[in-house]
């Protein structure tokens, strides 16, 4: 599609939204077509689908938003032309647009920055430093350690975010950039322990193109595959060289929503101390998974051995000569077996539930060698974006696609693996592993060596359930004793939407709905379909709570949004939010 249309396309679409009841919709957009808006007009994080949902919100936000000033960006590499650049009242926005016939298919609007809050940034960054005699000079020291003393007591912050992995921290930095009073609380002694207690061998799947945090990209010599040990360094050193205000070994155990004040009261536990703080805005960036969830078996506490979930998995040193049995079958139970065996365990024994989607590390590599993010004249910030600009429902069929793709490549492999006695799935609909992360986040295995092990027997497989726990091993549904000294439970988490009903009340859990997920209507990710993450990044049920997660391509990205909801509400700028209907129950891959 040439420029020129695009650019027409563009003026039209401006004249719509000036009169958009007037507006003939369907001229402009095709029948079967997307609109995503990240925060530029519906104060939300919506994907509208076909042209009356266009046109609904349209009428209801494009007053308030106030959209002008579309002109095509052609400068800006990857998207085939596609790009633009709008404001509206409040903010500076990119866009693109994919047209067919001469009407819209896909649309992405996406907020960049507050107008007049502007980040301090570039040319644009403060002095730091007057050049004249000041008697009791107060220095950039001074000022530092009078702000981390006083915040949380003689005041309070804007907004609390609980928790300090990625997601707290790329969150903050941002905050901080804009502003905005925010204090970060973690459970742990020092930021980054998330990753460091983890069992040693684990390393990051995805490469470090994806991985940048805000402002700090990683240093280009820095490994393809970081160590995770290496990534809880880097947290740290994050959120000290961005200057964040992170009170460690701190433990929020309340927090209650103080209507008429419109603010939170905010219980922590710190160093056998319980402080009240008082944020306006709270965010929980406390990971995608809420609680351990561990299997109920008879038996259990008979059992002699050691026992324990994944996450408390010290690594498998201790275990050479050790009958070990792994319960469950995803990625963590794979890690964990090939740790065992690595140790040099006597046995390894996976117990598999449900089939599971296994896609070679070294496969998405070969693959993912060209994707934007990777591409040298691609900076991140556009790769993101040209990234966003695929809604979810058509990533269904793009991964259906890739899916098929993938097993033509890697077939011989997985006719290995199957004849095994592994049992292998490529996804419910076939749509392979992106689709179950974005669903459910589980349901895969990212192989970086342990389906080998499978198949040379190494690590054995075994299915048909588990009747009890005896002192001594485990008794399968068949009967047989299966002798153990350890048993891992690497059965995953409950859901993130628990830290609501945990930290807060149940009512405002069952309020807000489930956290993450499509609502694709499979497994573990029930309907209705709502074709965007839920609760993720953007306003929830409950007023002034929001939560901020995902793996860190996401929490780069998504940050910013987050960080601009919060600053447009501090500054008592307009939000008015837009509720899309949720649709049909389920999602079919479009034709
Ligand atoms: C084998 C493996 C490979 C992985 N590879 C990747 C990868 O390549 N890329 C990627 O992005 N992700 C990867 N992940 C997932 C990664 O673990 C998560 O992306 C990441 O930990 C999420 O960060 P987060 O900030 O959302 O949450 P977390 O890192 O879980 O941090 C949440 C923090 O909240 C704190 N907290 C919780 N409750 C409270 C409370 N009540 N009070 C105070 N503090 C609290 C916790 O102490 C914790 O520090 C991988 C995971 C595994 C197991």
């Amino acid at each position: 599609m040439a420029i020129a249309d695009k650019g027409a396309w563009l003026n039209r679409f401006q004249s719509a939204l000036a009169h958009p009841e007037a507006a003939e919709w369907r001229a402009l957009f095709a029948d079967q077509c997307y609109w995503r808006d990240l925060v530029a007009f519906t104060w939300n994080i919506v994907t509208l689908e076909g042209p009356d949902a266009v046109a609904a919100m349209a009428r209801r936000q494009a007053a308030a938003a106030g959209a002008t000033a579309f002109r095509l960006d052609p400068e800006m590499p990857g998207g085939d032309g596609g790009w633009f650049d709008f404001e509206t009242r409040a903010a500076r926005c990119k866009g693109h647009v994919e047209l067919k016939d001469g009407r819209c298919t896909t649309l992405l609007t996406a907020i960049v920055e507050l107008k007049g809050f502007e980040e301090p940034a570039g040319r644009n960054r403060i002095d730091g430093l007057v050049h004249k005699a000041v008697r009791r000079r107060r220095t950039w020291l001074d000022e530092r350690q009078e702000h981390a003393r006083t915040l949380g007591h003689e005041r309070q912050p804007y907004c609390l975010i609980v928790g300090a992995g990625q997601n707290g921290l790329a969150l903050a930095a941002r905050l901080k950039r804009l502003g905005v009073p925010t204090l970060v609380v973690d459970a742990h002694e020092r930021p980054g322990d998330a990753w460091r207690k983890r069992y040693k061998t684990l390393y990051l799947h995805d490469p470090i193109w994806l991985d940048h945090f805000p402002y700090l990209p990683f240093p280009d010599h820095w490994p393809l595959y970081t160590s995770k040990d290496k990534m809880a360094d880097w947290l740290e050193a994050y959120a000290k060289l961005m200057e964040l205000d992170v009170w460690s070994s701190t433990v929020c155990t309340k927090a209650r929503f103080d209507e008429a004040r419109g603010e939170w009261e905010v219980t922590v536990e710190r160093g056998g101390e319980r402080l009240s703080l008082r944020p306006t805005q709270l965010v929980l960036a406390t990971g995608l998974s809420g609680g351990k969830s561990v299997p109920e078996i008879p038996g259990a506490e008979s059992f002699k051995g050691q026992q324990y979930h994944s996450g408390d998995h010290p690594g498998g040193e201790d275990m050479t000569g050790r009958r070990c049995v792994v319960i469950g079958s995803n990625n963590s139970a794979h890690d964990i077996c090939v740790d065992l065996w690595e140790n040099h365990a006597a046995s390894v024994t996976m117990i598999q539930r449900s089939p599971t989607i296994v896609v070679r590390a070294d496969t998405m590599r070969n693959l993912s060698g060209d994707i934007p993010h990777a591409r040298k004249e691609i900076p991140t910030e556009a790769a993101d974006l040209l990234d966003a600009a695929t809604p979810y429902r058509l990533r269904t069929g793009i991964q259906v696609a890739g899916t098929r793709y993938i097993r033509g490549l890697d077939a011989e492999f997985y006719d290995r693996l199957e004849g095994s006695g592994f049992q292998l799935s490529h996804g419910e609909d076939e749509s392979g592993f992106f689709m179950a992360y974005w669903r459910r986040a589980a349901g895969y295995y990212i192989d970086v060596g342990g389906s080998d092990l499978i198949i040379e027997g190494e690590i054995a497989v075994r299915s048909g359930g588990i009747r009890a726990i005896e002192p001594d091993g485990l008794r399968m549904a068949d009967g047989e004793l299966l002798p153990a000294d350890l048993i891992v439970y690497a059965t995953g988490y409950r859901p993130m939407s628990e830290w609501a009903a945990k930290l807060i009340s149940p009512d405002v859990e069952a309020r807000i709905g489930p956290c993450w997920g499509l609502g694709s209507g499979t497994r573990g990710d029930p309907g209705p379909w709502e074709g965007e993450l839920r609760n993720m990044w953007k306003p929830t049920r409950q007023p002034n709570l929001w939560f901020q997660g995902g793996n860190l391509a996401q929490s780069r990205f998504h940050s910013l949004h987050l960080a601009l909801q919060l600053k447009a509400r501090m500054e008592g700028l307009s939000t008015p939010v837009y509720w899309p209907e949720p649709a049909e129950a389920s999602d079919p891959v479009p034709a």
